[in-house]
């Protein structure tokens, strides 16, 4: 009778979820990539957006997203592909990250940057650089060429000459648009978020197919940042992370918020044991359905169930009061975004043919007009 009932349930769950009964047939399906950027979330409102800036914007990201998808449809790595696609959006003055960098209290633009390779979880990080033109590839460096993961200021920057990497003069990075949002600021006694209504830190994720995660994340920070503050950005596990068992996350926003709830280690841990097979057997305790729905889940990862954990975690920024978004791709090449702000500048390209930019609305959106679950 037990079983009989067990079967029934397996069944309607199998009805429920097609995916899982081709899970063989996708094992056996052509490899696949995905890549997902960000250049920042905040207030963005349609209605105060000309025309041209938001074409302006659009053409960004899809040269951003562009210079990602070629390298991972020609076979390249997430690495690389996470680096294409950061460095135009550092050289683009639109985006708060490289040139365009919101300006310090003193008037200075410090630069943070970090990268993660999820095959092997190894990290790099630059923080308060003030003289690397594109501090993304600082932070690889870091990562590869020295036995730390986190460098700052004048050490960073004295490992970037020893590594051969070009000084550039601070003037390169600095903007009008952004120096006066600083007068602004410091005229009105306003707060960053006053001044610029948006974070515009650049962000890229992606899987390759070779099954390799990779994530990156570079910005100014905030605007009138004092006494050596760091946002989340550089931070591995809130800014960026990435590990081949669940996830790359890279995150914008209000960077003390996301560090506190630890937000791209802490998206990517619920995924690893969300569908973790493993972890699920060993429990005693396990009903059989619990483990018909956790088989499911490692088998064939469901992007809904994905997009719930995402949101979870990014509904704890919420509730502490902070606000920004997060970019995401999983091993099985799903490309999901999550953000609490009214936008979001991002796109995301995968190997099934989805190739797209957008700034307003939520992930709902966004999700319309995807490809079905694959
Ligand atoms: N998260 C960044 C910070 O707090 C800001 C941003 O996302 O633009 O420094």
């Amino acid at each position: 009778m037990k079983s009989t009932i067990l079967c029934a349930v397996a069944a309607t769950l199998f009805a429920l979820f097609p995916t899982l009964a081709s899970a063989q047939e996708n094992e056996d399906a052509e490899p696949r990539w995905s890549i997902a950027i960000h250049g920042g979330a905040g207030t963005l409102d349609p209605d105060r957006m000309t025309p041209e800036r938001r074409a302006a914007y659009e053409a960004a990201l899809q040269q951003a997203l562009d210079a990602g998808s070629e390298i991972l449809a020609n076979g390249g790595s997430a690495m690389d592909a996470v680096q294409a696609a950061i460095i135009p959006m550092e050289d683009n003055p639109l985006f708060n990250a490289g040139r365009g960098a919101v300006f310090t209290w003193e008037g200075t633009n410090e630069l943070d940057a970090s990268i993660m390779d999820g095959r092997d979880r190894s990290a790099g990080a630059v923080t308060g650089v003030t003289t690397v033109r594109n501090p993304i590839l600082l932070a690889d460096r870091v990562r590869t060429g020295s036995p730390h993961v986190f460098l700052m200021g004048e050490g960073a920057e004295q490992f970037a000459v020893e590594q051969g990497f070009e000084v550039t003069p601070p003037e390169w990075f600095a903007t009008e648009a952004r120096r006066r949002s600083l007068e602004r600021m410091r005229a009105e006694a306003l707060s960053a978020l006053d001044v610029d209504h948006k974070f515009g830190t650049v962000g890229a994720v992606a899987l390759d197919m070779d099954g390799n995660l990779a994530a990156g994340t570079s910005t100014g920070g905030m605007t009138g940042k004092r006494w050596g503050r760091i946002g989340d950005a550089p931070v591995i596990g809130a800014g960026t992370y990435a590990d081949n068992r669940s996830c790359a996350v890279s995150a914008t926003g209000w960077g003390e918020y996301f560090i506190r709830v630890g937000v791209a280690q802490e998206i990517c841990t619920r995924l690893r044991i969300g569908y973790n097979r493993e972890t699920f057997t060993g429990r005693e305790a396990l009903t059989e359905l619990e483990r018909v729905l956790n088989t499911m889940r490692s088998q064939r990862p469901n992007k809904s169930f994905q997009q719930t954990v995402i949101d979870s975690v990014m509904a704890e920024v919420a509730e502490l009061g902070g606000d920004g978004g997060v970019i995401l791709v999983t091993p099985e090449g799903h490309a999901l975004f999550s953000f609490n702000t009214t936008g979001m500048y991002r796109g995301r390209a995968t190997s099934d043919g989805v190739n797209e930019v957008a700034i307003f609305g939520g992930h709902v959106e966004a999700e319309a007009s995807e490809t079905p679950d694959h």
